[in-house]
């Protein structure tokens, strides 16, 4: 059975042997590895996976490829397709009969774009809510654009609150560049391997779910001075006072904070304002 790329779903099967090889070397993976791939489309990369680890759990919400896999892959042990919508399963609950392939210690996927925000939220968590137990590595083919404002230092032009949100809580590195038409069907957009080492934050800020709320604020509006987009919770002058503390300019934007400086700030304006 011949299956047709579903649109919906973000299918775009990976072809290119050198983008999944540099995916597997950015994995790094060892033999004690549990690894999580999201999306295994046809197997592409996950026949490239499980002979080199402990164990394999694919996700997968397309029920005719799931079909697929298990024809092709059922017999394998080391290897468990979970039918179902990443973003929605509670993957503890479910694999409470398969404690094997419970607390698996890295990502490695070819996930469908559209969804990327969201799944890297729910595998690092967020600033006010991180993972319990982090996961030593994600690795990730994604929209190349996306995996540039992963890795954007301040002052970049791609500089925003998803850097400084997943910055926060990881290391990110662009491993390699994938083109367009290394899949298919190809998608409008190139793509970049990213991996993503969640790291222990040495110093959480005070107040984590207020520095969550104070980056949307201050980012709300790109071309806005900060003490214009948070003129809603702190009135300009008391602001240029706090940005001098931090010898911050009163005329910066969100886009020149770096995340070290969102943390300070926060630390500093949640006292003063009424919220
Ligand atoms: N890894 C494969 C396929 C990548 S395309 C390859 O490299 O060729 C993205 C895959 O994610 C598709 O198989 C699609 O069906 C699957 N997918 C899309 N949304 C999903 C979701 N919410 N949960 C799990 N899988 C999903």
């Amino acid at each position: 059975m011949a299956i047709r790329p579903r649109k919906q779903f973000g299918q775009h099967w990976l072809k290119s042997e050198k983008a999944l090889n540099q995916i597997i070397i950015a994995a790094e993976l060892k033999k004690s590895d549990r690894i999580l791939e999201i999306g295994p489309g046809l197997g592409v990369l996950t026949e490239r996976i499980f002979p080199y680890v402990d164990k394999l759990l694919a996700v997968e919400i397309d029920r005719d490829l799931c079909k697929k896999l298990v024809f092709k892959y059922g017999k394998i042990d080391n290897f468990l397709l979970i039918e179902g919508d990443f973003l929605d399963l509670n993957l503890t609950d479910m694999l409470t009969n398969f404690p094997a392939f419970q607390n698996y210690n890295k990502v490695v996927a070819n996930i469908p774009y559209n969804i990327t925000g969201p799944i890297i939220e729910k595998l690092l968590g967020t600033i006010s809510n991180p993972r319990e137990n982090p996961l030593e590595s994600i690795v990730l083919l994604i929209q190349k654009e996306v995996g540039y404002r992963l890795v954007a230092s301040p002052n970049n032009k791609v500089y925003g609150a998803l850097s400084v949100k997943v910055q926060y809580l990881a290391d990110c590195e662009i491993c390699c560049d994938v083109l367009a038409k290394e899949f298919y069907p190809r998608p409008k957009v190139d793509s970049v391997v990213v991996k993503i080492t969640p790291k222990k934050i040495k110093k959480p800020a005070d107040n984590p779910k207020f520095l969550d709320s104070l980056i949307k604020l201050g980012f709300a509006s790109r071309r806005k001075m900060l003490k214009n987009n948070l003129k809603s919770i702190i009135e300009p002058e008391k602001l240029t006072d706090l940005l001098s503390q931090l010898k911050i300019n009163d005329q910066a934007r969100a886009e020149n904070l770096s995340v070290s400086e969102w943390i300070e700030l926060s630390n500093l304006l949640k006292p003063i304002i009424k919220t």
